[in-house]
């Protein structure tokens, strides 16, 4: 779901989300990467599983509650993709330093640090700057989405379940 190229994002998530919508959603942004302008349709992925040139993708998974991080790790592991969780903002910032991504899948509410600060530092850096970056969000809260099109993040998501935190 494009929401606004000129802001740099590319989407949202909204919780509580259906697995299919993390699928879907990672999938596009996964997508419009290798394909540019001529993005891989969702049902084609969830329906035929995913095509090769997507499978092995590396997403860095961002998220402090570990009941969201098994479910996601679950359903992204299932596509076919390799997962790396960092359980806040600074720790993803270690870890991007030091390894490649093909996507990062974002947390707002982390302790340490924010998702919209992490993003924004994501942002500074040359190397980072058009790192497919999905806000995973709990609610379809318009701040979130205009702050998170502000800090830099291309997409947005609702997690996979909604416990508090
Ligand atoms: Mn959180």
């Amino acid at each position: 779901m494009v929401v606004s190229k000129s802001a740099d994002l590319e989407g949202f998530l909204i919780k509580p989300v259906s697995p299919s919508m993390l699928f879907d959603t990672t999938m596009n942004v996964l997508g419009q990467e290798v394909y540019g302008s001529r993005p891989r349709m969702a049902a084609d992925a969830a329906g035929a599983g995913i095509g090769s040139d997507l499978l092995g993708k590396r997403v860095l998974l961002v998220e402090d509650n570990q009941i969201n991080q098994e479910v996601a790790v679950e359903i992204l592991k299932g596509a076919g993709l390799r997962v790396q969780v960092a359980s806040n903002g600074s720790e993803a910032l270690s870890i991007l330093d030091t390894a490649t991504f093909d996507a990062v899948l974002m947390d707002l509410q982390m302790p340490k640090m924010d998702g919209f600060e992490a993003t924004r530092r994501i942002r500074t850096q040359d190397r980072l700057r058009d790192l497919p970056i999905v806000a995973m969000t709990a609610n379809a809260m318009a701040g979130d989405r205009e702050e998170c099109l502000a800090a830099g993040m291309n997409d947005y998501v609702s997690k996979p379940i909604d416990p508090p935190g």
